[in-house]
């Protein structure tokens, strides 16, 4: 008899739900539990969580759900402050999509050879994980494309903020369609990321 799984009470697809299990989860985290079944609804949301809350599995593992496996266009773009939580996310997403042989995740940060990145974008991700200069940097050059992006996560938002990237934000979410869901995670509230949250 399979014994009921905490994870199985979102709905997830047993893909889905076998990779969580490899990767030793035995129950969700409050975080995971609250945002999980919001973003599988398609809503909006803003939450507080700090690394080490489990924040990265809790908008991932909706992220898989909602992917469309029939093309590799990018629809998931997940805005990170830092090379180094831009690589730690993309490395658990791919973690989670172990059973999903066909999506693609990268991370895409300043001071990689911009020639790798050209290469495998050109080739389809599905779920791009970048820092906000770069993924700007792909925009003017024309190797990314936003237009088929259904799901955008602002991760540590009040990170990005302090580092000044507010309007390189601004400018990378207009070059998204107006339609998609966005989610935004921040260690604190200061008023500003209230503000990009209410718009
Ligand atoms: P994060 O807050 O996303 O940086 O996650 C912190 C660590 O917790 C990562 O190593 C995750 O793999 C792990 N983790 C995430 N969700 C769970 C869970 N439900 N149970 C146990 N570990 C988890």
């Amino acid at each position: 008899m399979e014994s009921s799984f905490s994870f199985d009470q979102f709905g997830l697809s047993p893909k889905v739900i076998r990779a969580i299990r490899d990767m030793g989860f035995e129950e969700p985290t409050p975080i995971q539990t609250s945002a999980i079944p919001a973003i599988l609804a398609g809503r909006d949301i803003t939450g507080q969580a700090q690394t080490g809350t489990g924040k990265t599995a809790a908008f991932g593992i909706p992220a898989l759900e909602r992917l469309d496996a029939r093309t590799r266009k990018t629809q998931v773009l997940i805005l990170s402050p830092t090379r180094e939580l831009a690589i730690q996310t993309s490395e658990e997403i791919a973690r989670l999509a172990t059973h999903l042989p066909h999506t693609t995740v990268l991370p895409v940060y300043g001071g990689q050879p911009i020639e790798r990145q050209l290469r495998a974008l050109h080739a389809g991700v599905m779920i791009v994980v970048g820092t906000p200069g770069r993924l700007l940097d792909h925009l003017r050059r024309g190797t990314l494309d936003l237009t088929a992006v259904t799901f955008v996560v602002l991760d540590e938002a009040d990170r990005m903020l302090d580092m000044g990237f507010l309007p390189d934000i601004e400018t990378i979410l207009k070059r998204t369609p107006q339609s998609r869901q966005t989610v935004l995670f921040s260690a604190t509230m200061p008023e500003p990321i209230r503000a990009i949250s209410r718009r």
